[in-house]
């Protein structure tokens, strides 16, 4: 094999888009959207010698025009002028904003509209070939509708980077969302669109918000039918959760056949995380990104945009979560045992809780579920039925074929 020469730029397997500027994407002290969990998850990294400054990219900023790709003009102008006033939040309420979900914070404007370049930047360097993946984790924030702010989301940064994708590199997009919330603000932006695959795997909406994501969900018009959701019950385990996951998505990449994989890895639906019930382990964070990895090879020549999500148990569940989908992307084995123990001193006294000292969980993490068989037949049934049309469709393709 020839050795590339120095001067060459050699192609990177990924790119890691931060900056400080992306914690400015602040609502309070007290809200559980924290992105301290970046800082976390940095540090981790740097703690492993897996990520080092030639890694990082600076994200930019989305432009008013990039932005209006996915939102209205208006909703824009209504979030920069909430950013500058202190003003009567009741005002804002029918846009989303100044709720207790979503409050109003200061620059709220600059830094949503960065977090959305970060993900654009990453669009870039995939696209144009500079690195096979590229993982923005301050992006992710897949509850930003159109015209209104939702679920701690203001601008949906994976709703305009697919725009962007389709306009600018005329790419077919499969999105595929595991955050433990239904990735509804993407679903409902592309519903119609049938160049652009959604797919969200999440707690049943029947207790959780924001309420959608049933399977029946399909999409309409000329999208119908590339519109995907898998509900999973309340109490679901890893095992059940990686049956669905790895059936679904691999079926539905091989009928869609995109140009581009866009992963939306929220890591809420583990067994600590406060705000949902969902039972994963980090066993499911090390299983999601292999078979992304895996399939963006061998559908989408490598081209694979990762972005970040929930979470909200920072210290134990998403610095561990969002390492491994990092090290899955350079290739880098994940490691086991002891996580660094410069890195657990260095947080131990601020963390509210004490840390799991480990890559892997303990084993058990919490008691038998005495529902186990019965929730898993449940997700069984529903996996069958919301693959059901797509593999109807299959096997007519198949049967014109013969
Ligand atoms: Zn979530």
């Amino acid at each position: 094999m020839a050795k590339s020469s120095g001067n060459e730029s050699m192609k990177k397997d990924a790119v890691f888009i931060f900056s400080e500027d992306q914690l400015g994407y602040k609502f309070s002290d007290t809200h559980p959207f924290n992105q301290k969990r970046l800082t976390l998850t940095v540090d981790l990294l740097r703690e492993l010698n897996a990520l080092s400054s030639l890694d990082i990219v600076a994200p930019r900023t989305a432009t008013d025009e990039e932005l209006s790709l996915a939102h209205d003009p208006h909703y824009i102008e209504i979030v920069k002028k909430a950013s500058l006033e202190t003003a009567e939040t009741s005002i804002y309420e029918s846009y989303g904003i100044g709720t207790e979900d979503t409050p109003i914070f200061p620059h709220m404007h600059e830094a949503s509209a960065s977090l959305v370049g970060g993900t654009l930047t990453a669009v870039d360097y995939v696209m144009e070939g500079k690195s096979s993946h590229a993982l923005n984790l301050g992006g992710g924030l897949h509850h930003g509708f159109k015209g209104r702010a939702s679920g701690f989301c203001v601008y949906n940064d994976s709703s305009v980077a697919i725009k962007y994708l389709q306009q600018k590199y005329n790419a077919r997009v499969l999105y595929i969302d595991t955050d433990a919330h239904h990735g509804d603000g993407v679903q409902w932006s592309f519903y119609d669109d049938p160049n652009v695959c959604t797919i969200s795997l999440h707690e049943t909406g029947r207790y959780l918000f924001p309420g959608t994501g049933n399977i029946t969900e399909r999409g309409s018009g000329e999208g119908y039918g590339t519109s995907f959701n898998f509900p999973m019950d309340a109490f679901t385990e890893d095992d059940s959760f990686l049956e669905i996951y790895r059936t679904a998505f691999r079926e539905i990449i091989d009928s869609f056949k995109p140009d581009v994989i866009l992963s939306q890895n929220g890591a809420d639906a583990h067994y600590f995380d406060p705000l949902t019930h969902l039972y994963g382990t980090m066993k499911i964070y090390q299983e999601i990104p292999k078979l992304a990895h895996e399939l963006a090879h061998e559908y989408c020549d490598g081209k694979w945009i990762a972005v970040g999500g929930g979470g909200y148990d920072i210290w134990r569940v998403v610095p561990r979560a969002w390492s491994l989908l990092w090290l899955e992307m350079n290739n880098i084995k994940a490691p086991e045992g002891e996580l660094p123990k410069n890195w657990l001193n260095r947080w131990t006294k601020e963390a509210p809780i004490p840390f799991i000292p480990t890559w892997m969980d303990p084993n058990p993490l919490y008691e038998p579920i005495p529902r186990k068989a019965e929730i898993t037949e449940k997700n069984k049934q529903m996996l069958d039925k919301a693959l059901l049309l797509l593999r109807q469709q299959q096997s007519y393709k198949n049967h014109q074929q013969h």
